[in-house]
């Protein structure tokens, strides 16, 4: 008997070419944070991304948000506003920098930051004169927030954006690049994200001189002198030359990559959707997803777990979806401002399956299962 393979939830999926420049790495002797490939990647974000901004390539995702809340001054006793509904990568490099997190809930069409709370947020901590010193906003399952919307908020009360577009590559709001909508982004390049270096980040800002400062901080923020000479703390946060060689080789499959991870979304919302138990997230007008995971909330917590222990059973990886950082034991002192949206979500939402390299087969697999479950709930 053959037995069956474990299916993951998003696994690495590599292009072809990665070993190559992988190879150059070597051949080269660049095994170190610098060389070609290091240069390299960061142009070939650059100009996916439509050539406006500057890039530099991190160690991780984290590493980009505790940079750029260090490059926006966040320091001890500051407060940031953050999206609840997210990966505690998001909310972490808050706490890094001694400063402290308030979450905002999600609204229902993106299940991404709510414009209305946040505002209401902001207007509160300005009357406690406590002005947030930035936003963190998060392009979720790679759906766009309403950046339009987030933004001339965030404008009328001068606090800077940060662009949480790790799960977001490929995906767009109104036909611009995610990572590239507000006053930094990032993203990441992790081994489940939508491609991968097995583990990386990037930082989006908006000139030059921010890429050289981001650079500076990532590399032990050295002074200009023959000797070593430090007069600010620095990081060990960039990317090592071998892994930006992933990357460029990832780089030539992405738009394939977002293809087949779209075309998964519409394999199970055409074979599911004709249940009324199990909601799929469209996408709102101005909104494109890369589909990172497909999600599905389900109409009962019961149903949701049936589902995910089902697949489980057939060695299949589910997930429910992000739990609230305002629910997380880590941030429970946090103030926050919610409208139940990401609660019900955690409480009734499942991620299925989504990897760029699932075959038919295995779609077939994961459906069958799901199919079988939901026959004896209706
Ligand atoms: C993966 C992820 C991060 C962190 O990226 P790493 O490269 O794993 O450090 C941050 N935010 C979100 C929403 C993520 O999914």
């Amino acid at each position: 008997m053959l037995t069956k393979t474990k299916i993951y939830l998003s696994s690495p999926h590599m292009g072809g070419s990665e070993r190559k420049f992988v190879a150059d790495a070597f051949d080269s002797n660049w095994v170190a944070p610098l060389g070609p490939n290091v240069d390299g990647f960061e142009n070939d974000i650059k100009k996916y991304l439509g050539d406006e901004k500057e890039v530099a390539v991190l160690s991780s995702g984290t590493a980009a948000i505790h940079l750029a809340l260090q490059l926006l001054n966040v320091s001890t006793g500051d407060e940031v506003l953050c999206q609840s509904f997210t990966f505690s990568a998001s909310a972490n490099p808050i706490l890094y920098q001694g400063a402290t997190p308030i979450f905002i809930d999600s609204e229902s069409d993106t299940w991404n930051m709510s414009p209305e709370l946040l505002e209401i947020a902001i207007k509160d901590r300005i009357e406690k004169n406590k002005k947030p010193k930035a936003i963190i906003g998060v392009h979720l399952y790679g759906m766009p927030y309403k950046a339009n919307e987030i933004n001339a908020i965030a404008t009328k009360y001068e606090i800077p954006v940060i662009e949480d577009s790790a799960e977001a590559f490929g995906s767009t709001y109104l036909n611009k690049a995610c990572g590239t909508l507000s006053d930094m982004g990032i993203l990441s390049f992790n081994g489940n994200k939508i491609i991968t270096t097995s583990g990386g980040g990037a930082l989006i800002v908006r000139n030059k001189v921010l890429k050289d400062k981001t650079v500076f901080y990532s590399t032990q923020a050295r002074d200009n002198a023959p000797h070593y000479e430090h007069s600010s703390v620095g990081y060990n946060y960039r990317m090592s030359n071998v892994l930006a060689g992933i990357g460029r080789g990832q780089m030539e499959v992405l738009d394939d990559r977002v293809k087949a991870r779209r075309a998964n979304y519409n394999f199970y919302k055409a074979n599911l959707s004709k249940f009324k138990n199990i909601q799929f997230l469209e996408e709102p007008e101005g909104c494109f997803s890369n589909r990172w995971i497909t999600c599905i909330k389900t109409d009962s917590y019961n149903l949701r777990e049936r589902i995910r222990l089902a697949l489980l059973g057939d060695d299949v990886e589910s997930r429910p979806l992000w739990k609230p950082m305002h629910m997380q034991p880590v941030f429970k002192d946090c103030l926050h401002f919610t409208n139940g949206t990401s609660e019900e979500l955690f409480e009734k939402g499942l991620c299925l399956p989504s990897g760029s390299n699932l075959s038919q087969e295995d779609l077939n697999r994961i459906l069958n299962m799901i199919l079988k479950t939901l026959k004896y709930d209706t």
